[in-house]
């Protein structure tokens, strides 16, 4: 089960996997927005809601903190929605930026929500033998057919996981011309698409933008986010934020049509990025 909270006061959403990882994450969000209505002296702490006029006091400790984050929660509990899935905010099918560390738990879990909604999962990535054991241990079920586009050298070795479905393999020059990777992946599309929904995950962008410059590293995701738009794939990408400058995400973010952080269990967003999608400006 995954829970949909959107704010109503800026351009914030997030999906977490519980109630209770959801509550915690929107208590923080909502204090944020009303910080400047808690004050502290030497005495009491009060809070004065800026919604309703509700006003709180204590004289020690720092309860009045979280009764002030639960006085706000209640006014947005209603809102939270079960059942959700974070490509419901982009219409079932478009490219997705995930910001995290390409191996951490968050990550995982953004792999195996993306993928669980696939029919045929391609996978582009470095560590073919990690990937299929996350499918294996993540998924309720496995995609009818998966795809392993890898860089690795001997992507055969390590693989300790045997799918129950169709598995291809498919390697990459591991440092590649951006042409013959898009090659690559346009023609694993192409023999791919009629197998139904196409989830692809795209596992190497650091590693791009790390080796190529950001101009061309855009105008490639730029590219291929237009092949796979054509296919009605469902297409997301990982990148370290840790490994990467903001000034460089800020530059491809524009090629997104949604920009999630994942932290644990917890996706954020700060906007839909919907117009990317016809248009995206080239950096200069
Ligand atoms: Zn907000
Ligand atoms: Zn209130």
């Amino acid at each position: 089960m995954v829970y949909r909270w959107r704010c109503r006061t800026c351009t914030f959403s997030l999906w977490a996997a519980s109630a209770d990882a959801a509550a915690e994450a929107i208590r923080s969000h909502l204090f944020d927005h009303a910080e400047s209505n808690l004050c502290r002296d030497d005495l009491r702490t009060v809070w004065r809601c800026p919604h309703c006029g509700a006003q709180g006091e204590t004289y020690a400790g720092d309860g009045a903190l979280e009764s002030f984050k639960s006085h706000l929660f209640g006014h947005v509990e209603s809102q939270i929605e079960a059942d959700a899935h974070v490509v419901d905010a982009v219409g079932g099918t478009g490219s997705v930026l995930v910001l995290a560390p390409i191996d951490c738990d968050a990550a995982a879990n953004a792999r195996a929500h993306f993928l669980s909604r696939g029919d045929a999962a391609v996978v582009v990535t470095a560590d073919p033998a990690a990937r299929l054991r996350l499918l294996d241990r993540k998924l309720p079920s496995w995609p009818a057919s998966t795809t392993l586009v890898t860089t690795a050298a001997e992507p055969l070795s390590g693989l300790d996981v045997d799918p129950p479905t169709e598995l291809a393999v498919v390697t990459v020059d591991g440092q590649p011309d951006l042409s013959g990777v898009g090659e690559t992946l346009s023609r694993t599309i192409q023999s791919t698409e009629a197998r139904g929904a196409l989830s692809v995950e795209f596992d190497i962008l650091t590693e791009l933008v790390d080796t190529f410059e950001l101009q061309t590293v855009f105008r490639f995701l730029h590219l291929l986010s237009s092949r796979l738009e054509q296919a009605g794939a469902l297409a997301h990408y990982y990148l370290d934020p840790q490994r990467v400058q903001q000034a460089s995400i800020n530059v491809l973010e524009q090629v997104f049509d949604l920009v999630i952080r994942a932290d644990g269990a917890v996706f954020t967003s700060e906007s839909v990025n919907r117009s990317s999608r016809t248009r995206p400006s080239t950096p200069s």
